[in-house]
């Protein structure tokens, strides 16, 4: 297997590759694969169920809460929060902390009215911004988060109080890293092809009264209500991706679920910060440290050219995906669940045989 660093589509558990190879021709002796089935058929509507209900359990059971599964990436969640959120003399508030945030309230302006509740565009996004002192305008109809910056390597370490304002957050890029109390959120959301399993589905977990009496002038597929309703399953679900996102939850379980998750993101992110940290300034971490994330490890070196060297040679070296965004450039190693420590291993080794060839 390859050092797969990729950003997303990302490494999958080898374990959960192994399982759903075992099974794909010939899904538990019904002759066919569990993406020949209808999505009508009770075979496929319990993988459907046990994910939704896995996922839930993962974070706790929390009283509420309801688990959708839909199309069209974050991306289509940027413009349906605000389409089903945000009514006449509302504003929506955003926290800008880089790229992905910004693509959020892009979408979220084309619908109506928003404000900057804070911003680390100052800093160019290599922090997060102090929300301890947060003050929200009355008719604030919620507050949207990027959780993990995927691009600038930033991640919340506390989520802000809201009060009864909705919190919602963009998890894309760090959903189920560590534990987290769904119940400070109103609505979280995440395209699962980073820590939840292939491309192809979004899951939004919500406050099941925020899914309920979507604004009546909506398209259909665009209105949370229509979902909920119909148990994600109003037109043809992703049905592949979904059993895929199933077994990675069976998988984050057997790591002992997200405390066992945590505590190896942190071994991972650790070695590799030290890694940096202790390279006397030949690598340098892109991110404030206090700010840095756990799952995309964003750092430079000197050069543009050494940048295209390191690239270059640890390509050569059977490394995948350590260039930095076009963005923002530099070099980024994105170590999301599935990437095995031995993966992180192997690169800070190659990391040190860089700086001795290079320093
Ligand atoms: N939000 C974040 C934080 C991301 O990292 C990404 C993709 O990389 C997206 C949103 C966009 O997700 P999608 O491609 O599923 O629309």
């Amino acid at each position: 297997r390859a050092y797969n660093f990729n950003a997303g589509p990302a490494a999958l558990p080898l374990a959960v590759l192994e399982r759903a190879q075992a099974e794909f021709v010939d899904f538990k002796e019904t002759g066919m694969s569990i993406m020949e089935m209808s999505h009508r058929g009770k075979v496929y509507e319990e993988v459907h169920n046990e994910a939704a209900s896995r996922l839930l359990k993962l974070l706790g059971n929390p009283e509420g809460y309801k688990v959708l599964f839909l199309q069209g990436g974050a991306t289509t969640q940027f413009a349906m929060l605000p389409m089903n959120f945000l009514g006449e003399g509302k504003k929506a508030g955003y926290v800008k902390t880089g790229s992905w945030a910004n693509k959020a309230l892009k979408e979220a302006k084309l619908i109506g009215e928003t404000f900057v509740a804070a911003s680390s565009e100052e800093d160019k996004y290599m922090s997060i911004p102090d929300l301890s002192k947060l003050e929200l305008p009355e008719n604030t109809a919620y507050l949207h988060i990027t959780s993990n910056e995927t691009i600038e390597g930033t991640q919340f370490q506390a989520y802000p109080d809201t009060g009864s304002v909705p919190l919602i957050a963009d998890m894309s890029s760090d959903i189920l890293c560590r534990p987290f109390d769904l119940t400070q959120f109103g609505v979280v959301y995440a395209g699962a092809q980073k820590n939840l399993g292939p491309s192809g589905v979004t899951v939004v977990i919500a406050r099941e009264e925020l899914l309920q009496n979507s604004p009546k002038h909506l398209p259909t597929y665009f209105r949370y209500d229509t979902h909920t309703e119909n148990n994600s399953l109003y037109n043809t679900p992703p049905s592949f991706s979904i059993y895929m996102v199933n077994e990675v939850l069976k998988w984050i379980e057997e790591q002992g679920s997200l405390k066992g998750i945590e505590q190896k993101n942190l071994e991972k992110a650790n070695l590799l910060y030290q890694t940096i940290d202790s390279s006397g300034g030949f690598y340098r971490g892109c991110a404030n440290t206090a700010d840095r994330s756990i799952m995309n490890v964003t750092f430079r070196l000197a050069s543009e050219e050494l940048e295209k060297q390191f690239v270059k040679q640890s390509e050569l070296e059977g490394f995948i995906g350590l260039k930095g965004h076009r963005s923002v450039g530099g070099l980024r190693a994105s170590i999301y669940n599935a990437v095995p420590y031995d993966s992180v291993k192997a690169l800070v080794d190659f990391m040190n045989e860089f700086q001795k060839a290079n320093g």
